[in-house]
């Protein structure tokens, strides 16, 4: 198989990327190096004959065009996206156009392509997307593939629309496509503007550890490589016309998920004082969502994906990987956001 894959050079992608490349397959990566685009994330197998890289933007339509027309891909695996809420406070513009437009770009250009491929029923859209589109839940219940769309941020917002523009293309052009919602990744090579690296980064150099108003907000933790498997697994298995939902069953207040973090650290890199007295409670997200967790039966009983490692076991792996990975943290400190603060414009 032949997989463009969008966004192969950010946290998920460059997962992806990897784990298609040791399954064997011809992969095409597509991506515009923005600031959460690393090109060190994919060192392991960049010198592949299965490895092409293109960098690129979705937003441009010609660009797209020629890419679907020179490599003639049978799987698209859309990743590219700008995926920090906060990032989406500040300046909600770039979202609407890379998620939103960019993503109709795509469709546009997937369709055309598989029309003059005669409509080869092999061919597959899936497009990445976060149960963030779900909104927010109460103290019960799960996330399944029925839940209403009630986004609440401007970053969950253009993924919803994205999500609705797939789906449309594939019931009004009949174009294949899948779509699944995923729950809050962490693991190695994730930007250090998310929560769990900006943890790690912060505690080892003995700055602060902000925590967002009283660190109640429950998220549901999944290991990213167990993501990247799920994706592959549904590339390989799944229906078409449907969605997936991928979640950890690890369900944990942002707070706890912190002082883990800590912990592991006081184990791997002892201090003289244990890492969670630098935490700080700083002002609270504008509509931050209290609760998330999904139900992941269907990929589970449908496809046979289950995560491959607890909270516990992923958290110890990612902590290490930073800890004897300083170089590439070193190397994105001069890039815009790295650690700090942001989202607060509003
Ligand atoms: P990321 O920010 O680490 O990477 C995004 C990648 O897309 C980068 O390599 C960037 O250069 C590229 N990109 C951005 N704009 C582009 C454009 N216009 N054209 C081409 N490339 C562009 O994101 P991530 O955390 O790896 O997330 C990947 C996908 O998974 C996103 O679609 C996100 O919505 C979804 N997702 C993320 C999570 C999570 O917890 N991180 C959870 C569920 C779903």
């Amino acid at each position: 198989m032949r997989l463009l894959i969008t966004g192969g050079a950010g946290f998920i992608g460059s997962s992806v990327v990897r784990k298609a490349i040791s399954r064997g397959y011809e992969v095409i990566n597509f991506d515009a190096l923005t600031y959460a685009g690393c090109l060190d994330n994919l060192k392991s197998i960049e010198n592949s004959s299965f490895y092409n890289f293109v960098k690129g933007d979705i937003c441009d339509r010609a660009e797209v065009r020629s890419i679907f027309h020179k490599y003639q891909p049978n799987r698209v695996l859309h990743l590219a996206a700008e995926s920090h809420v906060d990032r989406s406070i500040d300046g909600p513009g770039a979202f609407v156009q890379t998620n939103i437009v960019g993503t109709y770009n795509l469709l546009e250009e997937a369709r055309d392509y598989w029309f003059s491929i005669g409509k080869d029923t092999n061919f597959r859209f899936h497009h990445i997307s976060t149960d963030e589109v779900f909104g927010s839940l109460g103290v019960d219940g799960f996330f399944t593939e029925n839940s209403k769309y009630e986004p609440n941020n401007p970053y969950s917002a253009s993924k919803a629309s994205s999500d609705h523009l797939v789906r449309a293309w594939g019931e009004t052009f009949g174009l294949p496509i899948v779509i699944t919602n995923c729950s809050n990744n962490y693991g190695p090579f994730q930007f250090p503007e998310k929560l769990i690296p900006v943890v790690i980064l912060n505690a080892l150099s003995r700055k602060s550890i902000p925590v967002y108003g009283t660190g109640e907000n429950i998220r549901d933790w999944l290991y990213v490589e167990d993501h990247a498997e799920a994706l592959l697994t549904v590339l390989e298995k799944g229906r078409t016309s449907r969605t997936y939902n991928i979640g950890g069953l690890n369900e944990v207040k942002n707070i706890d998920l912190v002082k883990m973090v800590c912990g592991k650290l006081d184990v791997i890199c002892p201090d003289n004082r244990p890492y969670e007295d630098l935490i700080e409670f700083v002002g609270d997200r504008p509509g931050h969502d209290k609760r998330y967790a999904i139900d992941a039966t269907r990929i589970r009983e449908e496809l046979g994906w289950s995560p491959s490692v607890t909270l516990e076991e992923g958290l110890e792996l990612t902590v290490k990987w930073y800890v004897e990975n300083q170089g590439w943290l070193d190397a994105l400190h001069s890039r815009n956001g790295v650690g700090q603060r942001i989202g607060l414009n509003a």
